[in-house]
């Protein structure tokens, strides 16, 4: 099968205007990656394609150059410059056909770059089908009955179900084919048949439906992405656990912070910032998890910029080093060691501070407290440690 030269066209020129976000969709970060590149990956995983070319906007081409250097070298092999789309779907994949002539394809799979999920089977099935049919796409029954409906919603019919199916791509076709079937559509004047079939039935060529994967999803809202990303954590991410610990001596004052909570108290913390002794090995703790060195580190003592700093800056920072990294906390923990001040009547305040600095639920931070029954040095009452841990999940 692979003594064959099928070329890949991967379309990508949509704005993702109906997700609201701030660049359109395809290289919005899921699970640390754009969405493009798990698609670029996953089609590569099912074939080992001859050439493959990306329609973009021209606009993008920052973004896609920024998205494509995180490709693997075995995706990035068949990759070739990017075409640059016209203004319908239409037009950006003839701008891709066009491209890909000069690699001579027997075959074409043309995809979008929303679609992140083509599993190896059905790229499979798209290179057998188009040999076979000479145009063809992955099609799934569906499942909802079907109603045609006039402007004010009133039913004018109910196709019968068995014949309906919901098509997909990747889309398959003989490449000569399609090329012309496409310079026809163009040249006839037409241009915005939404999918590729439509325009090999236009030219007058068989086309045909093959098993489609329900899985193969399309991320068209923001809901969509969310669950995309949810389905890729789970299927490659691992948990990884951190530890934080941090001490910090009493001075003369009258009240302290911890976990981001002003306590009333008999003396004070002393440091280099606020002297946030539990943010403090939190922050650490989720450093530790990511492998990422150490507080004195991101904010070295010796910088007078962090001088009487409030501590969230720390936390928040670690956080956003795991988000930035495509993985996400599952909780916080942390035990605070001191004869005094009694942290129960804050605890709940502490819990619901550090969640909130955290972007976490509540329920994913815990805060305990205990003495060590007057022995060392917090039990002579001249400072306060905390343990801490943080549970992390990493793509
Ligand atoms: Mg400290």
């Amino acid at each position: 099968m692979s003594s064959i030269r099928v070329g890949l066209l991967v379309v990508a020129g949509g704005r993702g205007v109906r997700l609201g976000a701030e660049r359109p969709k395809q290289y919005l970060s899921l699970a640390g990656r754009p969405l493009i590149v798990h698609t670029l990956e996953a089609l590569a995983a099912g074939f080992p394609f001859s050439a493959a070319t990306v329609v973009i906007r021209a606009e993008d081409r920052a973004l896609y150059d920024e998205a494509v250097a995180q490709l693997t070298s075995a995706a990035a092999a068949a990759l070739g410059d990017p075409a640059i789309g016209g203004a319908t779907r239409q037009q950006s994949v003839l701008a891709g056909l066009e491209a890909l002539e000069a690699a001579a394809p027997e075959i074409v799979l043309i995809h979008d770059a929303a679609r992140p999920f083509p599993s190896p089977a059905l790229v499979a099935r798209a290179v057998e089908a188009a040999g076979r049919h000479g145009a063809a796409a992955p099609g799934t029954a569906i499942s909802d009955t079907v109603k045609q409906v006039d402007s004010d919603g009133r039913v004018l019919s109910t196709p019968a179900r068995s014949s309906l199916r919901a098509v997909q791509t990747p889309q398959a076709f003989l490449f000569p084919l399609i090329l012309e079937a496409h310079r026809r559509a163009a040249a006839a004047g037409l241009g915005d048949l939404t999918d590729d079939v439509a325009v090999a039935e236009w030219a007058g060529a068989p086309a045909y439906v093959f098993e489609g994967d329900p899985l193969n999803v399309k991320v068209t809202t923001m809901q969509d992405l969310e669950a995309a990303e949810a389905r890729l954590m789970a299927t490659a991410s691992e948990t990884r656990v951190g530890q934080g610990f941090d001490v910090h001596a009493f001075a003369p004052g009258d009240g302290l912070w911890l976990c981001g909570v002003r306590i009333p108290h008999s003396a004070t913390l002393s440091g280099h910032s606020d002297a946030d002794v539990a943010l403090h090995a939190l922050a650490d703790a989720i450093y530790g998890a990511l492998a990422e060195g150490d507080i004195g580190q991101h904010f070295p003592p010796s910088e007078p910029e962090w001088k009487g700093a409030a501590s969230k800056v720390f936390l928040a920072h670690a956080v956003s080093r795991v988000r930035a990294r495509g993985g996400r906390i599952v909780h916080l923990d942390l035990t605070l060691v001191c004869e005094a001040p009694k942290i129960g009547p804050h605890r709940e305040a502490m819990r619901a501070r550090v969640a909130e600095i955290a972007g976490l639920d509540i329920g994913r931070v815990a805060v305990k407290a205990t003495t060590t029954e007057r022995l060392g040095f917090t039990g002579r009452a001249e400072g306060i440690a905390c343990l801490a841990t943080a549970t992390v999940r990493l793509p």
